[in-house]
């Protein structure tokens, strides 16, 4: 029902019974709101502007009839209870109204029959909304649940496909040692299949994060740590990802715009850094040419906080998608025929992660000139 007032649209020509009518009615507790309309004109009118919680008509009135009221009701109001207010009508009238889907019908000369009939009324259309309430829930859990089943699908294939990649690479490099290869050759493919198990360790660790977080066991640790030291390692690590990954060409930079030598904070390092790195690897992973940058500063809404970001200048992301990308199993181009390796679930761990940190993640990006992601962690100085 709409408001807290039960809005009643009420046709009746007659104005000493609407008088009655109505008085009868706000003697209840009923809290109403009337709209009185003495035409077929005007009713017709209300009914197409606005939505009522009850219509009440008179049987007889002059070029018009209770029958031809609830006929437009069912139209525009279909869900809206009509209960005819008559002098006597006969009862083939009476029973031509319920058939049509009147809720009830009031003889003129026992209004105290009124209340009842409304509030039974009201009682029928809480028990309908109440019936369709849970039954939209269903069919929401029903498509919730299939669209799980087949985001966690798909997320099965990528992920043996992605398993499959390193181990591939690990078993193909160890038969050509096995088969007698110079000295040299087999240092080169021992550092091929070494690359490739830290590979395979970072998606394994991944999917062990997610199981965590599935199944609400991901535990932070805080401790006293100095931000700085902790951006040198991140900054030491990206610069290796970076040439692992052959992109020389893209200019890294690193901004710290607090300038202390160290900067005291109470978080999980193990946890930020994973963040960072994540944000990292995704950018160098999604440019091609141009500049990451990254860096820190103190933001106090709505408590005293870091707030990271990391730039890149690579393909961007469609506006539509941006918030997708933080749900699991999301990327931008989740097709069979996608040109980026990746499990898709990078940046729902760095979501979790943030929350848990007391802060939140976010993306601000163009398509085809980059992207912005911010995320935020309390920066607690005592724990
Ligand atoms: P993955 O990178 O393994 O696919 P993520 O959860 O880390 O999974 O990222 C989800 C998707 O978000 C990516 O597949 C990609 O489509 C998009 N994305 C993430 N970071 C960037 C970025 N810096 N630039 C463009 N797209 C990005």
């Amino acid at each position: 029902m709409s408001g807290n007032a039960l809005k009643i649209l009420y046709l009746e020509d007659d104005p000493s019974d609407a008088e009655l009518i109505m008085s009868k009615l706000y003697l209840e507790e009923f809290d109403i709101q009337f709209t009185w309309v003495m035409n077929k004109e005007d009713y017709l009118q209300k009914l197409e502007s606005e939505s009522f919680d009850l219509i009440l008509s008179d049987f007889k009135l002059p070029g018009y009839s209770g029958l031809s009221a609830l006929e437009a009701a069912k139209k525009t109001n279909s869900e809206t209870p009509f209960i005819c207010v008559s002098g006597t009508i006969g009862e083939d009238f009476t029973v031509e109204l319920l058939k049509q889907g009147a809720s009830d019908y009031v003889l003129k000369d026992k209004p105290e029959k009124l209340p009842f009939a409304v509030r039974r009324a009201f009682r029928e259309i809480k028990e309908q909304q109440f019936r369709k309430h849970a039954e939209q829930e269903l069919i929401r859990a029903k498509e919730k649940a299939e669209e799980s089943d087949r985001l966690k699908s798909s997320f099965l294939a990528t992920m043996s496909h992605e398993l499959r990649t390193p181990l591939n690479a690990i078993i193909g490099f160890s038969e050509l040692i096995e088969e007698g290869v110079s000295h040299e050759q087999s240092i080169i493919y021992a550092g091929h299949i070494n690359k490739s198990g830290k590979h395979l360790l970072e998606l394994v660790e991944d999917i062990f994060d997610i199981s965590l977080i599935e199944t609400s066991k991901l535990k932070i640790y805080i401790e006293k740590i100095d931000l700085n030291e902790l951006l040198r390692d991140v900054e030491t690590l990206v610069k290796n990802e970076q040439a692992k990954m052959g992109k020389k060409n893209i200019k890294l930079l690193f901004k710290n715009s607090l300038q202390t030598d160290k900067q005291y904070i109470y978080t999980d390092s193990r946890r930020v850094k994973q963040i960072l790195l994540n944000l990292l690897k995704n950018s160098l992973k999604f440019t091609h040419t141009g500049t990451i940058e990254y860096g820190y500063t103190k933001v106090n809404t709505p408590a005293p906080m870091i707030q990271f970001y990391v730039k890149d200048t690579g393909i961007g992301i469609p506006a539509e998608k941006q918030n997708l990308i933080f749900e699991m199993f999301r990327q931008v181009d989740d097709s069979h025929t996608r040109s980026y390796d990746g499990m898709g679930i990078g940046l729902s761990i760095a979501r979790k992660l943030t929350e848990m940190l007391g802060g939140k993640i976010w993306v601000e990006s163009t398509e085809k000139a980059g992207s912005t992601f911010y995320f935020t962690i309390l920066s607690q100085t005592k724990s």
